[in-house]
């Protein structure tokens, strides 16, 4: 859902209107007044915790010995402070909410309508999704500065340590009620597959400046997040003293959608549903499923395929472009895949992976390379991926040869 940012009357008007106001606390409460309908403008219902996000007195050097209800109970998301939203505050709030709306158009192509690239929530699940992030970004805003393993953790007995700050991270939570927590629970799942999918490319991008980036304040988090008792262990004790079950951990929706679109469809393959691939969502395939295992360990294939490949798939449309030339490229007995067809996970994975190392062999052979002789045993090859003398001087860009010829070549 997008928030309206339309203002029925223009700038002059405006100014003329502020001027009749009989004193400076009149016209202070007048722009207060504004500035909240503009961000509410720019954020929409889940003002309050965005607010909170941009408002909240992070305590510079957190400290074991601070207390957790107070740093619960600081900046409450219903206290009404008659506090205009200064300037570095707002371009906060401006950059968080792009930010969140990035991340709801990703969230609903993935898990509402893989149809529609941007978000198609109803207000309510966008609502409930938004204040989730929030809630998130403030949790991870205040602990960030936290590591069990800093220096100055000496200072303190080990276990009192950790004891202490799980006391505060859990309080913190605790403010939430339970359907809260559970939406919360629900897109930090979502950041975790985001994040698998982003740290599978920049493991291959170590020296690329491409990269995709994630949100800025996400992408410094990234590693945060998921660190043992940072944000599990708080929920668990949540789960147990409030005597609920915890909820899955794999589901992304749970707490957040009412319902998605389209969940019946089918592969076109293998007749099942789950993670359904069509055009639209062709810019979400895990970059490091391309190659297959044994090219991806191949040395001098992995390079190829980092310098080469690499560098074409530096953004979702790109990557879109590249599916479209492999489809444009299809062989053999993927001859009939159609790309304005559905497809699972496991399908898409096999159609991508068979058509890329055709792609590498055609635009190597193409750009002046003499393939060696072909490996008998082609893109399946063992050896390839531990020996290197191996994989130099046979071909593995290749098909498997039929193993019972292979052994009628053997014996005479
Ligand atoms: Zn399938
Ligand atoms: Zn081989």
């Amino acid at each position: 859902m997008r928030s309206s940012t339309a203002f029925p009357l223009n700038d002059d008007i405006i100014g003329h209107i502020l001027r009749f106001c009989a004193d400076f606390e009149t016209l202070q409460a007048a722009i207060h007044s504004i500035s909240r309908q503009v961000a509410y403008n720019l954020v929409g219902p889940a003002l309050p915790q965005a607010l909170r996000v941009v408002r909240y007195p992070y305590f510079d050097n957190c400290k074991p010995e601070d207390d957790p209800s107070a740093m619960a109970a600081a900046c409450p998301e219903d206290s009404n402070v008659l506090e205009a939203i200064n300037f570095d505050k707002q371009a906060m709030l401006d950059e968080n909410a792009r930010a969140v709306e990035k991340l709801e158009d990703l969230y609903s192509l993935m898990d509402k309508d893989r149809t529609s690239k941007t978000s198609v929530l109803t207000a309510e699940e966008s609502c409930r999704f938004c204040c989730a992030m929030y809630r998130l970004m403030l949790y991870c805003n205040i602990f960030y500065s936290y590591d069990y393993n800093m220096e100055h953790g000496q200072e303190y007995d080990d276990e009192e340590y950790r004891r202490a700050i799980i006391a505060q991270r859990t309080a913190v939570l605790s403010v939430y009620s339970t359907n809260e927590l559970r939406q919360m629970y629900s897109a930090l799942q979502f950041l975790t597959e985001i994040a698998s999918t982003l740290s599978s490319l920049r493991a291959r991008r170590v020296h690329s400046t491409h990269g995709r980036t994630a949100p800025m304040m996400f992408s410094t988090l990234l590693g945060e997040i998921w660190a043992e008792g940072f944000l599990d262990t708080p929920f668990e004790n949540i789960w147990s003293a409030r005597k609920v079950t915890a909820p899955p951990s794999k589901s992304l929706t749970e707490g957040i959608l009412d319902s998605v679109n389209n969940a019946g469809d089918l592969c076109s393959q293998c007749d099942t549903t789950g993670t359904i691939y069509s055009t639209t969502t062709w810019c979400l395939f895990p970059v490091k499923y391309l190659l297959k295992d044994n090219l991806l360990e191949n040395p001098l294939i992995n390079r190829y395929f980092e310098d080469v490949v690499d560098p074409r798939l530096n953004s979702p449309a790109a990557l879109e472009r590249f599916i479209g030339a492999l489809f444009a490229l299809r062989t053999g007995e993927f001859a009939f895949w159609d790309p304005a067809d559905l497809y699972c996970f496991e399908c898409f994975t096999e159609f991508l992976q068979n058509q890329m190392w055709v792609w590498m062999l055609k635009h190597a052979v193409r750009y002046g390379w003499t393939p060696p002789e072909n490996c008998p045993y082609g893109w399946d090859c063992e050896q390839q991926t531990y020996d290197e003398g191996h994989a130099n001087v046979w071909n593995h860009l290749c098909e498997p040869v039929d193993e019972t010829l292979q052994d009628v070549d053997d014996a005479t």
